[in-house]
Order: C-alpha cells, then sequence, then structure tokens
C-alpha cells in the first residue's frame, strides 16, 4: 500500500513561556493508505492535536507532515483549507448537524463542495439510513445522527476519514451500528481511518493500535485479526 501521510518529529505547543503546554511531542510515524488506526491513550494526551494536525484544521509547532508528498505543515491557510475540503472527513463526538435541515440536506451540503460525490441517498444508504433521509435531526436517536454525520463525512468520498471519539456520547448498542458503518466505509471505499477513543476495547477493532501518553507515542501494535464491531463490549 502507498504511504498516506508521513509524520516526522512531530511537536505542538499551545501557549508560550512557563505557561506552554507541550501536546505533541516528536510524533513519528507513518500511515499507509487504506489502514484503520486506533489512537487511544488517556485524557490530554495528545490524540485529538495529532488528529486537528493531520486534519488540516491545526499548525504544529515543528515537525514535518506529508499527505500523498505534500507538505502539510508548510501550507498557509488557503492550502490547507483546499486539503481539507478535497481530502479529509470529519466525525466528532457530538454530531453537529443543522436542526433546521433533514437528514439528506445537511449531507447535501458537503456535496456542494465535493468534486465527484455519492449521493445523499446513496451515503445514508451506506450507513443504514435509507428509511429516514426526510426526518430532522430532533427526530432521529443519538446513534441515527450520528451516522447521519459519517453519511455527510463519507459523501465527497475523502481519501482520509479523522474520527474524533464517534462514540463518546452513544451507547453500547448504537455506538456499534457507528463502528460499523465505519469499518464498511474503510472495507468499501479504502479510505484512511484514524479513529480516537480512550476505549482500549473500541481499539481493538483497528488494524494499528497507537498509543498515547505525555504527547508522546507510547506504542504502536499491529493487530493481525481485527475485532468486528459486534465483537466489541464496553
Ligand atoms: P486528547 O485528545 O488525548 O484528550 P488533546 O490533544 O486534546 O488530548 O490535548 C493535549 C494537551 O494539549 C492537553 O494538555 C490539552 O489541555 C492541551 N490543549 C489542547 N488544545 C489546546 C488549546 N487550544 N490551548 C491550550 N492547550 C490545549
Amino acid at each position: 500500500m502507498p504511504i498516506s501521510f508521513s509524520i516526522k518529529g512531530l511537536t505542538k505547543l499551545y501557549g508560550s513561556g512557563t505557561t506552554a503546554v507541550r501536546a505533541l511531542s516528536d510524533v513519528t510515524f507513518d500511515i499507509q493508505a487504506g489502514e484503520l488506526i486506533m489512537l487511544v491513550g488517556p485524557s490530554g494526551s495528545g490524540k485529538s492535536t495529532l488528529l486537528n494536525i493531520l486534519g488540516g484544521l491545526d499548525h504544529a509547532t515543528s515537525g514535518e507532515v506529508t499527505f500523498q508528498g505534500q507538505t502539510l505543515t508548510a501550507m498557509n491557510d488557503r492550502a490547507l483549507t483546499a486539503y481539507r475540503r478535497k481530502h479529509v472527513g470529519f466525525i466528532f463526538q457530538f454530531y453537529n448537524l443543522i436542526p433546521s435541515l433533514t437528514a439528506r440536506e445537511n449531507v447535501d451540503l458537503v456535496r456542494e463542495i465535493a468534486d465527484n460525490p455519492l449521493s445523499a441517498a446513496d451515503a445514508l444508504a451506506l450507513v443504514g439510513l435509507t428509511g429516514r433521509m426526510d426526518h430532522f435531526p430532533a427526530q432521529l436517536s443519538g446513534g441515527e445522527q450520528q451516522r447521519v454525520a459519517v453519511a455527510r463525512a463519507i459523501a465527497k468520498r475523502p481519501a482520509i476519514l479523522l474520527c474524533d471519539e464517534p462514540t463518546g456520547a452513544l451507547d453500547l448498542t448504537t455506538g456499534v451500528q457507528v463502528l460499523d458503518a465505519l469499518s464498511e466505509i474503510n472495507r468499501l471505499y479504502k479510505s484512511t481511518t484514524l479513529v480516537v477513543t480512550h476505549n482500549a476495547d473500541i481499539a481493538r477493532m483497528g488494524s494499528r493500535i497507537v498509543k498515547f501518553a505525555d504527547g508522546h507515542i507510547r506504542t504502536i501494535e499491529t493487530n493481525a485479526s481485527p475485532a468486528k464491531p459486534s465483537e466489541l463490549v464496553w
């Protein structure tokens, strides 16, 4: 598989002087295209900071990140915005749907900025919501709203799917449905997928598990037999 991201000596400080927080410290590893990587570690260990830099939402303090040979860490905000729009789908803990738009309309918003998007109906079918396309967010359960957010993220067929605690607000049954949708999309579309979780059990579905502590990578484990979401319990 070709390399998707190459990350070298990545360091991120927030603030300066005696109040500076070192959120990431000399993080180095490569991510192959199509991998499903789980980022685990305690709260505050730097997982979201890494995701935000890979997604072009934040700037590194030092070090280098390249995506398919383009150096993200050398890009200005305008170039990062173009990168993000073209290549990256985000899923956050809270679904951030627009309440006055239906599921279909929420997905359509992202399709407008994409080159070759899936139809909203196809994206919603992939997450099992064909019957709920014309419902508003308030008419959907938390798990269904998160699946609309997944459909919205994948509608532009992103090369990269970045998920920050995607099941953090969900119970086990609905969380498994969301993780099933993510793993299916990773399998079908080969989107390079990174999932931040503080939950060690969810991490078992990854093909690699990267453990963070205090802004450092502690271990990178290759998982020869990733678990199916339905086998997970948390
Ligand atoms: P995690 O995702 O593992 O919970 P984060 O990447 O969110 O960790 O945070 C890493 C560290 O950086 C924490 O100490 C956090 O308080 C700090 N941090 C994150 N974002 C900011 C910010 N915008 N300003 C200042 N400190 C921040």
